[in-house]
C-alpha cells in the first residue's frame, strides 16, 4: 500500500527559513511519498532546492487573466510545480472555493498533469448529528463531477480533513477515522489520506488505521525537525 506524507506549511515561514528546511531533508531515506505544499512565493525557489515534489495550496482553474493577485494553472505548469491541494478548508472559507469551483479545478488540474490532492471535511455540527458521510459525499460528487476517475486513479487523492480537528488538537478515534476513510475508498476508488492535528506523538497511534494511506499535515510540517520525526515514525 502507498504511503504519503504532506506538507501544508499554510501561511508560514520566511525566505532563510525555505532555505534550511530542505538541506533537513536532503540525505533522508525513505519509500514514502512526501510532498510539500507551501507558500506561492517560495514555490519557484523550492523547485530549485530540492527534488522532493511542490504543491501549491490553490490555483486558478483558468490560463491567464484579469484575476488581481490569482495563481492559474499555467503558472504551475510554467515552474514544474508537482500538484496541487485542492478544497482545503481554509480556501472554502476565505477564498469562496464552492464544491462547484473545487470541480473546474480538479478537471484542469488532472488534464494539465499536476497531482491532485482533494480535501473535504466536515464541520463541528455536522458532525455532532451524524451526517458527516452524506456531506462529505456530496462535496466529493460534486468536485468530482465528470471525472474520469479510473484515468486518473493514480492522479487523484483525496485527504479527510475534518473541519473541527485542523489545528485544534481534536482528533475523531481512529474507529471513526477508519470508517469514513474506507467509505470514501469504497465510493471513489482512490488514496485516502486524514488530515487535522496529526504531529509527531499521534502519528504512532494513527498510523495503525487500515484504511488510510497517509496524512496531510499542517503546523506540525512547519518545523522540519518536527516533520522528520513523523516520518520516522510513520516509517
Ligand atoms: C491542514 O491545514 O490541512 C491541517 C491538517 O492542519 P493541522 O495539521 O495544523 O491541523
Amino acid at each position: 500500500m502507498k504511503k504519503y506524507l504532506i506538507a501544508n506549511w499554510k501561511c508560514n515561514l520566511t525566505k532563510s527559513e525555505l532555505l534550511t528546511y530542505f538541506k533537513a531533508f536532503e540525505t533522508l531515506k525513505t519509500d514514502i511519498t512526501l510532498s510539500f505544499a507551501i507558500p506561492t512565493i517560495f514555490l519557484m525557489k523550492a523547485k530549485e532546492l530540492t527534488s522532493l515534489p511542490i504543491l501549491a495550496q490553490d490555483m486558478e482553474a483558468f490560463k491567464y487573466g484579469s484575476h488581481t493577485g490569482r495563481t492559474s494553472y499555467e503558472h504551475l505548469l510554467d515552474n514544474h510545480i508537482d500538484g496541487v491541494i485542492l478544497g482545503h478548508s481554509e480556501q472554502r472559507v476565505f477564498n469562496d472555493n464552492t464544491n462547484e469551483i473545487i470541480n473546474e479545478k480538479v478537471k484542469v488540474a488532472l488534464n494539465q498533469h499536476l497531482k491532485v490532492y482533494l480535501c473535504c471535511g466536515e464541520s463541528l455540527d455536522v458532525y455532532e448529528q451524524g451526517d458527516t458521510k452524506a456531506f462529505i459525499k456530496n462535496q466529493l460528487d460534486i468536485a468530482l463531477k465528470d471525472v474520469d476517475l479510473t484515468q486518473y486513479k493514480d492522479q487523484l487523492v483525496i485527504a479527510y480533513e475534518p473541519i473541527w480537528a485542523i489545528g485544534t488538537g481534536k482528533i475523531p478515534t481512529n474507529e471513526i477515522i477508519d470508517e469514513i476513510a474506507q467509505y470514501i475508498k469504497d465510493t471513489y476508488h482512490v488514496d485516502v489520506l486524514y488530515g487535522g492535528s496529526v504531529n509527531e506523538n499521534n502519528i504512532k497511534t494513527l498510523k495503525t488505521i487500515k484504511s488510510i494511506n497517509g496524512f496531510l499535515i499542517g503546523s506540525a510540517s512547519i518545523n522540519p525537525q518536527t516533520f522528520l520525526e513523523i516520518i520516522c515514525n510513520y516509517n
